[in-house]
């Protein structure tokens, strides 16, 4: 397939979500595949609702996420010109109307209609009339351009999803397409944009999937190509009902304030809907080359929470030290608003605000970067990777929660206190010497090495689980580490 083009169009109402984030990785990964290009469109002609935050956050979003556009973003309102032009044209060609009738008389037949049980389609007497019928005067101005929608036959929408779905034709209304304020309607505008910006596949939510047969009698009204439309299923909560907040249902930035990274997050979304096989971890590249509209599910798929984490862990493993030390940074930095709308506990946003000072220390960084091969192995996303270097982030003294408390209480301060100057003493600072005088202490004492090291990773790391004890000596070097047992062993 050459000239591939396909395009994202967001309206700019609200955040970027989850599943307008899936159509654009769709419409994204199918443009690269083809070497073809991948297009934004900002849909902003509902000027009471749009926003320039909401266009700046999909922008943010779409660059967080690595979903790189061609080109300059469009804006929809921009072109309301060209859009009222197409429906002059279709006036002029016969495909559409003016209809002179006003709303009390539309109001008037739908309620005639419902009270009889008939459908509320509005049959504008306006349809076959001529110059000669219109009002003279002002009123003459004084009406709206109506598509002239097809009354006998079927109109058809081959999807590459859903496959060929018919439509009665009488059950798709003479739509109006330009207001008798000369503004024209987003059914119009979207058709007009996606000719003149050449796109050739509409991938989108099936939620527009009427809008297509109306979309398409337009297109043929025009004498256009209709391009190929594959409308994915919505994605729907773990319990197949509605994505709700709780399940998921949030702005993309929420994802990253929730410490998920965007390579994890495009092998998650990729899955939501779409398969390769029974693949479920993937990188970006396979990805691109993978990605076809013939491998998009016609179920609903369901967002699992979990299954991202998982995902996501695997992502974090296959990264390397440096993009995740950033990563950390780039949550540490988020604000504490997005951090609250996003689904975190009180405790997890405390830890990734306390974390932002130190990551921008040099000798705190490269500590991180040393104990990095070990740190992600054990954590699934970037917060649990923060609470997780907490050892490392947290400065002297530091307060131990509350298993590590109990883990220091009773006579562990004492056995620290005897342990400390053969620490002290060890040669070199290394995990195989360290591991040995430990042992060595333990023995000497009569104990499991457990009974040792749990104490001793309490006191280091204020937490009842870290990296190995040994790792951590390590990366805190002999000073902190001796410094931090005598916090506890009072020395
Ligand atoms: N602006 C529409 C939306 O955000 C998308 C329109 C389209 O993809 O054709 O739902």
């Amino acid at each position: 397939m050459t000239d591939v083009v396909t395009r994202f169009a967001p309206s700019p109402t609200g955040f970027l979500h989850i599943g307008g984030a899936r159509t654009a990785l769709f419409n994204w990964a199918f443009a690269r595949h083809h070497g073809g290009r991948f297009l934004l469109r900002i849909e902003d002609t509902d000027s009471a609702r749009s926003t320039p935050e909401a266009t700046a956050a999909i922008h943010e979003g779409m660059r967080w996420l690595g979903l790189d556009h061609d080109g300059e973003a469009i804006s929809q309102a921009s072109r309301a010109a060209r859009h009222a032009d197409v429906a002059h044209v279709m006036l002029e060609n016969g495909t559409a109307y003016r209809c002179y009738a006003s709303k009390a008389e539309i109001d008037a037949y739908r309620e005639q209609a419902k009270a009889e049980g008939r459908p509320p389609m509005f049959p504008s007497p306006w349809r076959d009339k001529g110059p000669a019928d219109w009002p003279e005067g002002a009123a003459r101005d004084g009406y709206v351009i109506r598509l002239k929608a097809p009354r006998e036959g079927e109109v058809t929408v081959e999807d590459a999803v859903q496959g060929t779905v018919t439509w009665k034709a009488g059950k798709l209304d003479d739509l109006i397409l330009l207001r008798s304020d000369g503004t024209p309607v987003y059914m119009l505008a979207v058709v007009v944009d996606d000719h003149d910006m050449g796109v050739t596949h509409v991938i989108r939510g099936d939620d527009h999937l009427t809008n297509a047969a109306r979309q398409s009698l337009i297109y043929r009204a025009m004498g256009w190509d209709v391009p190929v439309f594959a409308h994915i299923p919505l994605i729907h909560g773990p319990d197949g009902a509605k994505l709700s907040k709780r399940h998921g249902a949030l702005g993309v930035e929420a994802y990253r304030a929730m410490g998920y990274l965007p390579a994890g997050m495009r092998n998650y979304l990729a899955r939501l809907g779409w398969a390769h096989g029974d693949d479920e971890l993937f990188s970006t590249q396979q990805l691109v080359d993978w990605f076809g509209l013939e491998a998009i599910g016609k179920s609903a798929a369901r967002f699992d929470f979990q299954k991202l984490a998982a995902v996501n862990g695997h992502h974090m493993r296959e990264a390397d030290d440096a993009t995740l030390l950033a990563a950390m940074a780039d949550v540490a930095a988020q604000d504490k608003a997005v951090l609250e709308a996003a689904d975190l506990s009180k405790e997890q946003i405390n830890a990734i605000t306390a974390a932002r000072a130190p990551l921008a220390e040099e000798a705190r960084r490269a500590m991180l970067l040393a104990a990095m091969p070990g740190l992600k192995e054990r954590a699934k996303t970037l917060v649990e990777l923060i609470e997780l270097a907490h050892y490392i982030l947290a400065n002297r003294p530091l307060v131990p929660d509350a298993k590590a408390a109990k883990n220091l209480s009773g006579d562990a301060a004492v056995l620290i206190g005897r342990l400390t100057p053969q620490l002290r003493n060890a040669s070199p600072w290394d995990g195989t010497t360290l591991e040995a005088v430990v042992r060595d202490f333990a023995e000497a004492e009569g104990l499991k090495l457990g009974k040792v090291a749990q104490p001793l990773r309490a006191a280091l790391t204020a937490r009842a689980i870290s990296p190995g004890v040994f790792d951590v000596m390590q990366t805190l070097g002999r000073d902190e580490t001796i410094a931090r047992l005598g916090d506890v062993a009072g020395d």
